[in-house]
């Protein structure tokens, strides 16, 4: 089996990886997996050591922590390079968001470990954005309008608080609710589409904000884009509809619509605010298109999942529990994990 390159985020979760990281991993070398590990010190960095670790050779890849993490190591591999071959990534989802994770199992971090030990691997597409400075790949989903509003506020206030943070975010966004305009065509469309909307999503996976279903009817496998739209809804047809955006049924909306695209380019060349896989950047963007097939990833279907997890959930919960119980505090569990962090094959 190919050696891992795992990159820890010991921020990810509010300290949550930095407590569990240790004993995930230890289980899986126990196991027979070979993990070479390092801990990111800040955003941006596990784009720096994934670029690093593909230079030299790795080709399996691991994030240890959020969404986030797996962007990033995906951003190092693919950014700026032309014919990657594909490669392979799994996780120890241990961060607030986990959304991408979810189209596979309920239970991310069991079902990935799993998935990991008995190397079951799916292949899935990645989205890329093209802007006026270069190119951001996205695996789960890119986003502009409320949804970056709410995530831009989240991430900057309301971050540690997981799940609450995000309604929080949405419930401030709706008081402080803006629809706007951005211009754009899909494919062979003629005529370029310039409506008000609430929100523009672009998706890989089905879920945004951990538990938000904003594209049902996203496939990561079928090489497309799946483009869900919201148009100018009111606060108080938001504050109705709200509820709906977590079982999807919002997509039924007289305002939403949907649509599986190859290709979107923008009109505009005016920065604007986008968040991909969880974070936000702002730029002008350009295009967005999808790589077919660009990546493996250690996940399960939802019935295998049911079948495998409880074992490896009684797992987790003896891991979580004695990082608790011999006061694991996230220094420690960092040293003892990372003192030997540049052990490269
Ligand atoms: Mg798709």
């Amino acid at each position: 089996m190919d050696r891992f390159f795992a990159v820890v985020n010991p921020a990810a979760g509010g300290g949550r990886s930095a407590k569990l990281a240790g004993p995930a991993l230890a289980r899986l070398r126990e196991k027979g997996l070979k993990v070479d590990v390092i801990a990111s010190t800040g955003q941006g960095h596990a784009v720096q050591l994934a670029r690093e670790a593909y230079e030299q050779g790795y080709r399996c890849f691991l994030a240890v922590g959020g969404d986030g993490t797996a962007h990033e190591i995906l951003n190092g591999v693919f950014a700026g390079r032309n014919g990657v071959p594909r490669v392979a990534l799994g996780f120890l989802p241990l961060g607030t968001g986990n959304s991408f994770l979810r189209d596979f199992a309920k239970d991310g971090a069991a079902a990935s470990m799993q998935a990991l030990l008995e190397g079951r691997r799916r292949t899935v597409d990645l989205l890329r954005l093209t802007h006026a400075q270069g190119e951001i790949y996205s695996f789960n989903l890119l986003s502009m309008g409320f949804t970056a509003d709410v995530a831009a506020l989240t991430n900057r206030m309301f971050k540690p608080f997981g799940d609450l943070g995000y309604l929080l975010g949405v419930f401030v966004r709706v008081a402080q609710l803006r629809r706007r305009s951005l211009a754009l065509r899909c494919d062979d469309d003629a005529e370029w589409d310039e409506g008000r909307s609430l929100f523009l999503t672009f998706n890989n996976s089905k879920y945004t904000g951990g538990t938000m279903l904003i594209a049902p009817d996203a496939d990561p496998t079928d090489g497309l884009i799946e483009f869900v739209r919201w148009g100018p809804i009111g606060r108080l047809g938001l504050l109705r509809t709200l509820p709906r955006l977590y079982d999807g049924s919002h997509i039924k909306h007289p305002l939403a619509s949907r649509r599986a695209v190859r290709h979107v380019e923008f009109k505009e060349a005016a920065p604007v605010d986008v968040m991909i896989d969880g974070e936000v950047v702002t730029v002008e963007c350009r295009a967005i298109d999808v790589l077919p097939a660009a990546v493996d990833v250690f996940g399960f279907s939802a019935s295998c999942t049911f079948l495998l997890l409880r074992p490896l959930w009684c797992s987790w919960g003896f891991f979580s529990m004695r990082a608790n119980t011999i006061g694991c505090s996230a220094p420690f569990a960092s040293e003892s994990l990372f003192c030997r962090a540049r052990v490269w094959k």
